[in-house]
């Protein structure tokens, strides 16, 4: 293997990827799976299509069921990964959901579902895996889902609870990657632009034609463009990187 390959190989490496039973997470587990990686997607209805696609390449993978707002299935899930597996390496914490609704018309519960899910999911998650690390001493890399709509205000489309969901991520990544950074942990978030996935596809065109003409690019993105994003974080590529939030948008967030 060259020198570069090996920056970028996650051979011997198990992976974990949270909402990987479709969009982004899907296609993302298919990359670390094609990088080398035991792939184990988590989600809460299944992920048997993901699994069965990275069979056949060739790659291995298994799924298991959790909701990851739920502590006690988040670290059973962790400890059939050891199990299975024998360790874990890297941590793509991807699920996440999005209501869109005016302030004024939302409601709490609606709030705290998107912050249960974006935000204290991912730190339940992050948190089981960064345990387990330190406890075996798996010098890892968790890769946080972030957004765009962590530094910026989307429009015309309004969705505060996942805004500040997102910008909560970003910043609980930067004290994580502090915090763990003397155990040879990394921490840093994703925040992609808009991507063609089950959750904005079936968002109203007129809406998406108003996005267009904010977006540089003029187009959203295809999840495959943030393969190699997840595996520049996940791989020993990025050994200094840690607490960084690395956006793929399109330019969106320059204007
Ligand atoms: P999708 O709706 O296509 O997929 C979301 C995944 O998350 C599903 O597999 C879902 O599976 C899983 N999920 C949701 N809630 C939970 C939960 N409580 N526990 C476990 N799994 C859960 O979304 P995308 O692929 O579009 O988005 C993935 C991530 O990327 C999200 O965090 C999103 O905020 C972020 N993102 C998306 C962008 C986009 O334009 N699409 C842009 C920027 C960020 P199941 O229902 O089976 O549990």
């Amino acid at each position: 293997m060259s020198y570069l390959d090996s920056l970028f190989s996650l051979k011997g490496k198990v992976a974990l990827v949270t909402g990987g039973g479709r969009g982004i997470g899907q296609v993302v587990a298919l990359g670390l799976a094609n990088a080398g990686a035991e792939t184990v997607i988590v989600s809460r209805t299944g992920a048997d299509e993901t699994v069965a696609q990275i069979q056949k390449a060739g790659g291995k993978a298994y799924s298991l069921i959790a909701d990851i707002t739920n502590e006690k299935a988040v670290d059973a899930a962790l400890k059939e990964i050891v199990s299975r597996s024998g360790a874990l390496h890297i941590v793509f914490n991807n699920a996440g959901i999005c209501i869109h609704k005016d302030t004024l018309d939302a409601s709490i519960a609606e709030w705290r579902e998107v912050l249960d899910i974006n935000l204290t999911g991912e730190y339940v998650v992050a948190r089981a895996a960064g345990r387990l690390m330190i406890e075996k001493g798996i010098k890892g890399s968790i890769i946080n889902m972030a957004s765009m709509s962590g530094s910026i205000v989307n429009i015309p489309q309004w969705q505060a609870s996942y805004n500040a969901s997102k910008a909560g991520v970003i910043h609980m990544t930067r004290s994580l990657a502090v915090e763990w950074s003397e155990y040879g942990i990394r921490v840093n978030s994703l925040s992609p632009g808009y991507i063609a996935t089950p959750m904005s596809v079936d968002t109203p065109k007129e809406l998406k034609d108003a996005w267009m003409p904010l977006i540089p690019a003029h187009r959203m993105g295809k999840p495959e463009e943030l393969i190699g994003a997840v595996i520049y974080l996940a791989a020993d590529s990025s050994g200094y990187t840690n607490g960084s939030d690395l956006i793929v948008d399109g330019a969106y967030v320059c204007i």
